[in-house]
């Protein structure tokens, strides 16, 4: 009977368009009674009352509490069944794996992770992180997984899913992450630039705005995610916010990606270690130096903290990076008009001491009208953003981009790659 109704419903694209309207409008609080649902859309009653009996049908809704009353009899409150599906969220780091199980409302269940070299390669790193989706699924039994989201430290062309010669990571170059997923889950897999997925995390927190904000991610490498109007901007081939390879003025050191002189060469946590060992190495003393005779290298973490604590040599570096990243942000700035740019990763967590120099930076050198409004605070640094980030997107995917292709079924197509639109 569903799929009679379906293909009628399909037929008829007036209809279907304001029955996914409406279970939009449920889902995201816009409106949650039919009087209001009537309010909002212009719908007749019965018109609205016809289209909620049919999101009924399929699943999508169920009558809640009675609401207030204005006046007459309470109308009765709809909820979306955010319960009916879950998310993975699979996200990949330079040097380790997370992994999450969301709600359809895109709350975090469960969630793990661990450390992994991703240079490993892709047939390795996917089957460790599957292990760990696994896992979780045990703790957590789904019913019915409705979508994947997949984050790498790399550029990625989102339409095919596959990673586009990222530096980092040897091996993934046209991978399709997407197949294994798919075959495993039975769900729909979207594959997106980690800092994309801390960008979408932002949004998500902010909920209530339609954003105009930059994620700048000082981690060991660097990257920046820039969403536009509540949108994220990837670019023609996935490579939109690489700043960490746009080459810095005075600079021949040579960087991971073959190429000379950019920020990440300069400015990226790799950068850091490798200049606070040779100060070591000529002499330098203090913290660092004191745990490096004890055997213990240097990390971008550990650079940070002896940073916050005072340590001469770790301010030193942490300055001259922000003031490197400062100049390259302050180029996005004018051209972008960013209303917040965040910044996050390992290097950042040096707080006040890395943020004050890149406010300077970008004050210095953008144009006044680009910096009028603009904020520059620095993330949560909640380790679970990056899935918060991943569930968002794939909730963007389902139920804003490819909802009406599988609508009438009830829940997304088993094993079916969505076309790009
Ligand atoms: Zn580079």
């Amino acid at each position: 009977m569903a799929t009679e109704s379906a293909l009628r419903f399909g037929a008829q694209t007036d209809e279907m368009t304001s029955l996914l309207r409406i279970v939009n409008m449920v889902r995201t609080g816009e409106a949650m009674t039919r009087p209001e649902i009537g309010r909002v859309t212009g719908l007749g009653r019965g018109v609205v009352t016809q289209r909620v009996d049919y999101a009924i049908q399929l699943g999508y809704l169920e009558d809640g509490e009675f609401g207030p009353s204005s006046g007459g009899r309470a109308p009765r409150t709809l909820r979306f069944r955010g319960e009916r599906g879950t998310i993975i969220i699979c996200a990949l780091g330079a040097l380790h794996i997370h992994v999450g199980v969301a709600a359809l409302d895109g709350d975090l269940i469960d969630q793990t992770h661990r450390k992994w070299d991703i240079a490993r390669g892709p047939a390795d790193t996917l089957a460790a992180a599957m292990e760990m989706i696994d896992g979780l699924l045990e703790r957590t039994p789904a019913d019915s997984v409705w979508g994947v989201a997949v984050g790498i430290p790399g550029p990625v062309d989102f339409d095919s899913g596959r990673p586009v010669a990222p530096p980092i990571m040897p091996g993934w170059n046209g991978f399709d992450i997407r197949r294994g997923f798919e075959q495993r889950y039975g769900a729909p897999v979207w594959v997106d630039n980690d800092v994309n997925l801390l960008a979408f995390g932002e949004r998500a927190r902010r909920r209530d705005e339609i954003p105009d904000l930059i994620y700048c991610k000082v981690g060991s490498g660097i990257g920046a995610g820039l969403i536009s109007r509540g949108r994220i901007h990837r670019g023609v081939n996935g490579a939109a916010g690489d700043i960490g390879h746009v080459r810095v003025r005075d600079s021949d050191a040579l960087c991971r990606c073959g190429k000379i002189g950019c920020l990440e060469a300069v400015a990226g946590g790799w950068a850091l270690v490798r200049d606070a060992k040779i100060a070591i190495a000529e002499g330098a003393g203090g913290f660092l130096a004191a745990r490096s005779a004890a055997g213990e290298d240097p990390t971008p973490e550990m650079i940070a903290r002896a940073a916050e604590n005072g340590d001469a040599l770790a301010i030193s570096l942490i300055q001259r990076a922000a003031r490197d990243v400062g100049e390259s942000i302050a180029a996005l700035v004018n051209m972008f008009n960013p209303g917040t740019i965040i910044i996050g990763g390992a290097v950042a967590a040096a707080g006040e001491l890395f943020l004050a120099e890149v406010r300077q930076r970008v004050y210095e050198l953008s144009l006044p009208l680009a910096t009028r409004d603009l904020h520059i605070v620095q993330s949560m640094d909640d380790p679970r953003e990056p899935l918060r980030g991943g569930a968002d997107m794939v909730r963007e995917q389902l139920f804003d981009v490819t909802f009406p292709r599988w609508f009438a079924e009830g829940r997304p197509a088993r094993i079916e790659v969505p076309v790009p639109a």
